[in-house]
């Protein structure tokens, strides 16, 4: 019955606003707060009210230099959570549910989609969505039928932001596939993935997890999520015949170098963190082959890691408020990534 489609209108146009604040990047080391258009949600797409959005070593490589992903100058931000305000002709959601989602979803018909490699989806980066820095973010509608839940009440909104991050950590632990609970593995990298990957292979049921890297203050926070915390002088001190699985989460290319040194033979090694476009590493060969070194180097993620994220979340025994630094407005934003930029903090919650 069209009587609703009439009502939810009436309601609509008292809670879109014309403009919105929004954060946009519009040079590398500058953010400024502009007043933008409100965007208008298409047939299937979801206009929401951000009531969190958290800080991304994503966004701060692009405040710091710019990234390949992230136009400029253009808005900002990828994760989120917060109340749909407008729910153009969704199935799912309408104005009023809290929700969390992430920002990217595949097609689900290329080449790569159908081979099963979802995150590899030929247009899964052209189509995903930026400017979760603002007040208002509107959700395509594939990304909303795809990607985008119920938020149950009882996680709250900076929590559920969480998601995004959580999914290319869930399809990195899918791809490695772990031996529980027998294996060792080492994280290099304590920022918020490596973190992240702490919480998640202990979820799993590895025990043995240790984190290293030189960060004293997160090097403490892992600690406090069950990883043994070192730094990687200590670890090439007692390697013994080295790790099941090694996992790089800075991505620096003589990390990425030095990294394959702590994998055992016939062990896996993981290379997380993505490094500028054009830059080389070298490995030895006699190591990758004659000790067999499988190099694994998961990008993003698909339905299946965002749904494994999602469950994690959403159980209150999954610890992850060790790594909210804090929360910052809008106008605060710039000075949160100058505190990342200086390794204070984690991940910090903008509240726009
Ligand atoms: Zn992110
Ligand atoms: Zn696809």
């Amino acid at each position: 019955m069209s009587d609703t489609g009439t009502i939810d209108s009436v309601k609509t146009a008292r809670t879109r606003p014309e403009t919105m604040q929004s954060l946009i990047l519009s040079e590398p080391g500058t953010l400024e707060v502009r007043s933008v258009p409100t965007p208008k949600p298409g047939p299937g797409e979801l206009l929401v009210r951000v009531h969190a959005a958290t800080t991304c070593g994503t966004d701060l490589k692009a405040y710091l230099r710019g990234h390949p992903q992230i136009p400029m100058p253009g808005p900002l931000g990828h994760e989120y959570s917060g109340v749909v305000v407008e729910a153009g002709m969704s199935a799912q959601f309408q104005a009023g549910d809290a929700i969390m989602g992430v920002h990217s979803a595949p097609c689900q018909r290329c080449y790569w989609c159908l081979l099963g490699q979802e995150n590899l989806c030929e247009h899964i980066m052209k189509t995903k969505v930026l400017g979760s820095y603002a007040e208002y973010l509107c959700i395509p509608e594939h990304i909303a039928r795809l990607n985008v839940f119920h938020k149950p009440d009882h996680v709250d909104f900076a929590r559920a932001s969480l998601l995004e991050p959580l999914a290319c950590v869930a399809q990195a632990v899918e791809l490695l596939k772990p031996r529980v609970p027998t294996d060792r593995i080492l994280i290099i990298g304590p920022g918020a993935i490596g973190l992240l990957f702490v919480m998640a292979l202990r979820r799993i049921g590895i025990p043995d997890v240790t984190l290293a890297g030189r960060n004293r203050t997160r090097l403490a926070v892992g600690e406090q999520l069950g990883a043994r915390a070192v730094s990687l002088a200590e670890v090439d001190r007692s390697l013994g015949k080295g790790y099941d699985a090694v996992i790089e989460c800075t991505g620096n290319t003589e990390v990425w170098e030095k990294s394959i040194d702590y994998v055992r033979r016939g062990g896996k090694l993981v290379l997380f963190g993505g490094c500028p476009k054009g830059t080389h590493v070298a490995f030895d060969t006699h190591r990758v082959h004659y000790d067999q070194i499988s190099i694994l180097s998961p990008f993003h993620f698909g339905t299946q890691a965002v749904r494994q994220a999602r469950e994690w979340l959403i159980d209150p025994n999954f610890v992850v408020e060790p790594l909210l630094s804090g929360e910052r407005t809008l106008a605060e934003a710039e000075m949160a990534f100058e505190d990342l930029r200086s390794g204070k903090g984690i991940k910090y919650v903008i509240r726009p």
